[in-house]
C-alpha cells in the first residue's frame, strides 16, 4: 500500500515537474495552476492563465474600445473573429465583412 502510494506520488510529480517546465519559459515564476485561471484582472476581473496575458490584456484591452465593428448592426468587438462568428448568425446571407475603428 505504502509503496503504491510512493509510485504514484512520484509520477504525479514529475508530471507536474513536466507541465511546470513547459511552460514556465514565458512566465516570471513558477506555475502551480496549469490550465487554470490563476491571474485576474484588477479593473474587469477577466481570468488569464498567464500573468504576461493579463498583462497584455491591462496594457491593451482592458477599458479600451472594441476595434472591429458590424458593418450592418451596433456589435462591436475587441476580436475580429467574433464580428465574423456574429455577422454569420446574425446576419445570413450578408457578405461576411468587418469594419475596423
Ligand atoms: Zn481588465
Ligand atoms: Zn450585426
Amino acid at each position: 500500500m505504502a509503496f503504491e502510494t510512493g509510485v504514484l506520488a512520484t509520477l504525479r510529480a514529475n508530471i507536474e515537474y513536466r507541465s511546470r517546465r513547459n511552460s514556465v519559459k514565458h512566465e516570471d515564476g513558477p506555475v502551480w495552476h496549469t490550465g487554470k485561471m490563476s491571474y485576474h484582472c484588477p479593473r474587469c476581473n477577466a481570468g488569464y492563465t498567464y500573468k504576461k496575458t493579463l498583462k497584455t490584456h491591462m496594457k491593451y484591452d482592458c477599458g479600451k474600445e472594441p476595434r472591429f465593428k458590424c458593418p450592418y448592426c451596433n456589435k462591436r468587438d475587441k476580436c475580429s473573429s467574433n464580428i465574423y462568428k456574429h455577422v454569420r448568425m446574425r446576419h445570413d446571407g450578408m457578405p461576411v465583412m468587418v469594419h475596423r475603428n
